[in-house]
């Protein structure tokens, strides 16, 4: 995933459950960028799933054993994970690349298809198959793979569209906050 949706997305879940405080979230929100500083140094180290549990233990200890400094660093950086999981060196330094595909495709004609062997009316087309043809898959390659994809999102429009999801939920609270707090006895 692209750098704006790694930070905005896992920030405004936990501003959401308002379980932390605002301050408090965002001194440790750099945290779910954090691992692609390696996309500089073959993109795989600071991907592995073992990354979370050894830098949110430095950060517990740094912090005096602080729990919520522990449950924030942790999930920061697995949320980063998370969002990476289609094409990642989880299980570094025991595997290679891990690539998911969990797409599925449909169309319209193939819901017309569907609909003409429910009521029996019109042919049954071929296209119909298409969809059977595109199953999802997981692949692994190997680790070097990391670091030489050609192209790596830096932005893209399915991040916009979430982006401004947040951006109108975000503008939602604050609606209904301001309206709440106008009906507020004095
Ligand atoms: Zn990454």
């Amino acid at each position: 995933m692209e750098p704006v949706v790694h930070y905005f997305i896992p920030v405004a879940f936990i501003l959401a459950l308002g379980k932390i405080d605002r301050r408090t979230v965002l001194r440790y929100s750099p945290l779910a960028l954090l691992p692609d500083l390696d996309f500089f140094f073959g993109h795989a180290f600071l991907h592995s799933i073992l990354m979370p549990i050894a830098i949110s233990s430095i950060v517990y200890h740094l912090t005096g054993r602080n729990r919520t400094a522990w449950v924030l660093s942790s999930y920061f950086l697995f949320s980063h994970l998370i969002l990476d999981l289609g094409f990642t060196a989880l299980f570094y330094p025991f595997g290679g690349v891990l690539s998911l595909n969990f797409n599925l495709y449909t169309s319209p004609k193939v819901a017309e298809n569907v609909w003409n062997l429910i009521t029996g009316q019109g042919a049954f087309e071929k296209e119909f198959y298409t969809i059977l043809k595109l199953r999802p898959n997981i692949k692994t390659y190997p680790l070097d793979a990391a670091g030489s994809a050609e192209v790596s999102p830096l932005f893209t429009q399915t991040g916009l569209m979430i982006i401004l999801l947040v951006l109108l939920t975000m503008l939602f609270g604050w609606i209904t906050e301001k309206k709440k707090s106008r009906t507020a006895p004095k």
